[in-house]
């Protein structure tokens, strides 16, 4: 049966690569035509046929306290009669700054004097990079196989999300010199890291990690393993980038770090980075850490970074405004919410007679046909991913919109109320049974 959302994909292809502007958007593999997406409220998104789904994408993370908040709303709408971007600060970049910086502490450990604000995670690791390379003066980079960090050349490689999903090495368009400034090592494998240390450790400016792996399905860290890479990285000069943009302000009110750091795992990046629930759904992301390297940063230092729209205030005003909500009582929330929904999953699955696993990590959670949690993207990639297409579909079809591919997080908001947890869990019976085939 053909819907507006078909006739809108056909339309879209004409005009628009593939008809989408981000490559997860396009149902790739999972078949059929993205839900064009007329509104969102709470915790549903509507489509352009006029169906309302119950959402677990919430714009791949950003929609913390649900959708079109009346707060926000109402802050971004006044922000927008004042003027929708001057060239030139505002007292809102110092608040949301200052409310970043106040957020990533643990006790009296302070990580963060500086940050920086742009429009994109892209933007921020990208910078975050480049700073790390103005301030050590070296050139090589080590980051972890199925780790995301945005789509920057150096960071393409056997990178995760739509990377992982399209099964690509990395991108065409990336110069194999810049490729080969980035050494790609397995996921949770210590020894890897001191080995490549131990051959390049005068040339490695920095190692990125995301806080925890999430862009190929949920792979947590192991125990020690960030705390780890931080020792490392500072024994040999190099610095130690958190990429916090998918788990920041999400999992816990100081991010991935603080959730560590709740749980007794010590350690000091020397650079974060933020995206996502920091702009509440608006483009908006930061990167942050101690003043003598942020200070590396133009117009003090050096390294040059600009944006014309960067501290954007209808984002900066939907980022205060998010922050501000996100209460302890909103964590709480949302990490019951997970746990019930993951306690679900796995008992439809284990029922339907599925091989499955259901990582976690604080309160993200996603799902692999194969019998263990993954350690790294090898193990992510060994699975039946085959079964999450029809799985995907009958949760689709009954009004639950997961997201597109089995190598992305499922999201849930504040406004997953008990009402709307039990009607997809009223949905997973149906689609385990799918995904047994
Ligand atoms: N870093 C991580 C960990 C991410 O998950 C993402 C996006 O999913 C990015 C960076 C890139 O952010 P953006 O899509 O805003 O450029």
């Amino acid at each position: 049966m053909t819907d507006r959302n078909d006739t809108l994909f056909d339309k879209a292809r004409q005009v628009i690569p593939g008809g989408v502007n981000s490559p997860v958007r396009a149902f790739g593999s999972v078949g059929g035509s993205p839900r064009f997406v007329t509104s969102a409220q709470g915790a549903t998104i509507t489509d352009a046929a006029g169906r309302t789904y119950i959402d677990l994408v919430a714009s791949w993370g950003p929609a913390l306290i649900g959708h079109a908040h009346p707060q926000v709303v109402e802050v971004v709408q006044d922000a927008a009669a004042r003027g929708l971007s001057f060239g030139a600060p505002t007292e809102g970049e110092v608040e949301l700054a200052e409310l970043i910086a106040g957020r990533v502490v643990s006790g009296e450990h302070r990580p963060v004097d500086r940050v920086r604000l742009v429009s994109t995670g892209t933007e921020a690791t990208m910078t975050a990079i480049r700073l790390a390379r103005g301030y050590t003066g070296r050139d090589l980079l080590v980051k972890f196989a199925g780790h995301y960090h945005g789509h920057s050349d150096g960071l393409l490689a056997a990178a995760g999300s739509g990377v992982a999903t399209l099964a690509l090495p990395g991108s065409a368009g990336v110069p194999a010199p810049i490729a080969a400034q980035t050494l790609v090592l397995p996921y949770n494998d210590l020894d890897a890291v001191q080995e490549a240390f131990a051959v390049h450790g005068d040339r490695i400016a920095a190692v990125i990690v995301e806080a925890s792996a999430a862009n190929m399905g949920i792979v947590a860290p192991l125990p020690g393993f960030n705390a780890a890479l931080a020792d490392i990285a500072h024994a040999h000069g190099a610095l130690l980038i958190l990429d916090e943009v998918l788990t920041g302000f999400r999992v816990h009110p100081a991010g991935f770090w603080g959730l560590q750091q709740a749980a007794g795992e010590t350690y000091t990046p020397d650079i974060f980075t933020f995206g996502k629930v920091v702009g509440g759904g608006m483009p908006l992301a930061a990167l942050g850490g101690r003043a003598e390297v942020m200070d590396a940063l133009a117009p003090v230092g050096p390294v040059y970074q600009a944006g014309t729209l960067s501290g954007n205030p209808l984002s900066v005003a939907a980022g205060i405004a998010t922050l501000n909500l996100a209460t302890p009582e909103v964590y709480a929330r949302v990490d019951a919410a997970s746990s019930v929904l993951a306690h679900a999953l796995d008992e439809a699955l284990e029922d339907a007679g599925v091989v499955h696993a259901v990582p976690r990590a604080g309160n993200l959670f996603g799902l692999v046909f194969r019998a263990d949690v993954p350690v790294d993207y090898a193990q992510a990639q060994d699975q039946e991913s085959f079964r999450y297409a029809p799985f995907f579909h009958a949760m689709l079809d009954a009004g639950v919109s997961l997201p597109p591919s089995v190598f992305e997080a499922w999201f849930l908001t504040a406004a997953h109320d008990d009402e709307v947890l039990g009607r997809v869990i009223d949905a997973l019976p149906a689609a385990a049974r799918a995904a047994a085939g």
